[in-house]
Formats: structure tokens, sequence, C-alpha cells
């Protein structure tokens, strides 16, 4: 059976810990899908379409990836889409308290939908879209960080 991987987020914008993690889902599951939440609760700096058409740029390197983007409940767009996996990442034990909750109420919501967790390479560790958006605001280097395109994108709408 294909085992095919989510891994949502808000991804306003996507960094290269998001696509360092996505490269190594890709060596462990036949698909990985980087599902993208509208979440207009967070008031997010690139609307949901940006967001999609960015991601999907930048992981258009690797063959069994691919991007979209959805509205509705987590485990409902999980379950259309055939995942089994949930994929998130934990940088640092702060990330820790929030996932481990997010993992349970998902298994709540659907026992049969299982939350993994990955570790981004050392140098990503420190990194977060919400760090990226400041850095860039305040008119700092985002190159180290992101792809040029998504730095490109930064730039345009800070403009
Ligand atoms: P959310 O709004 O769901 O937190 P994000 O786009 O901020 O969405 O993050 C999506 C997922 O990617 C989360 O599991 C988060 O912990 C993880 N993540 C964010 N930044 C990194 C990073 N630098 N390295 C690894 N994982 C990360």
């Amino acid at each position: 059976m294909e085992v095919v991987a989510l891994y949502p987020g808000t991804f306003d914008p996507i960094t290269n810990g998001h696509s360092d993690l996505v490269q190594r889902a890709a060596r462990i599951f036949d698909r990985v899908v980087l599902g993208v939440a509208d979440s207009p609760g967070k008031k997010p700096m690139f609307d949901l379409e940006r967001r999609v058409a960015l991601a999907n740029e930048v992981l258009d390197y690797i063959p069994n990836a691919s991007v979209q983007g959805f509205d509705t409940l987590l485990v409902d767009f999980a379950r259309a889409l055939g995942g089994t996996v949930l994929l998130r990442g934990l940088r640092a034990v702060s990330d820790f308290d929030y996932e481990f909750q997010l993992a349970g109420m998902n298994r709540r919501l659907a026992p049969q939908l299982e939350s993994l967790f990955l570790t981004p390479a050392e140098q990503y560790a420190a990194l977060s879209s919400s760090l990226i958006r400041e850095i860039a605001g305040l008119g700092g280097d985002v190159s180290p960080f992101v792809d040029p395109r998504v730095q490109a994108a930064l730039q345009a709408r800070l403009r």
C-alpha cells in the first residue's frame, strides 16, 4: 500500500527548514503532500494561493512531493487525500507541548491517522516563518534561510 504523508502548516512563507523536512520525508514515504492551511486566524502575510505557488516552485525538485491548499478540518483533508501519516517538525523542546496537544486531538478525531515527527538539520533548528517575516520586514538578509524565489516574494510584498 502506498504510504502518503501529509505535512500540514501555514508556510507563510516556506523556509529552508520546511524544505529540509520534506526532503527527509520524501526518502521515507511514497508520497509527501505539503498541506498549506488557509489559517485566516493567523492573518498570513501571503494569501493561500501565493503560499501554495511559492511552495510548489521551491519543492519542484522533489519528484514525490506535491503541494495542496486546504481550508477544512485537517483530519478531513488527510482522509480525502488518502493520507495515513501526519508529519510535523520538532525544532526544540518548546515545540513539544503544542505538537503533543495537537497530536492527541488529531488522534481523537481520526484514530487511524498516525502523527510522526522529524527534526530538521541543525542549521535550521532556529528557523521559523515568523522570524523570517520579521527579519525581512526590518531589511535584514534572509538569503541563508529561504529560497531565492521566496526572498524575492518577501521583498516584493514589503515594497
Ligand atoms: P503552523 O502554523 O502549523 O505551526 P508552520 O508553517 O509554522 O505552521 O510550521 C509547519 C510545521 O513545520 C510545524 O510542525 C513546525 O514545527 C514545522 N517547522 C517550522 N519551521 C521548521 C524548521 N525550521 N525546521 C523543521 N520544522 C519546522
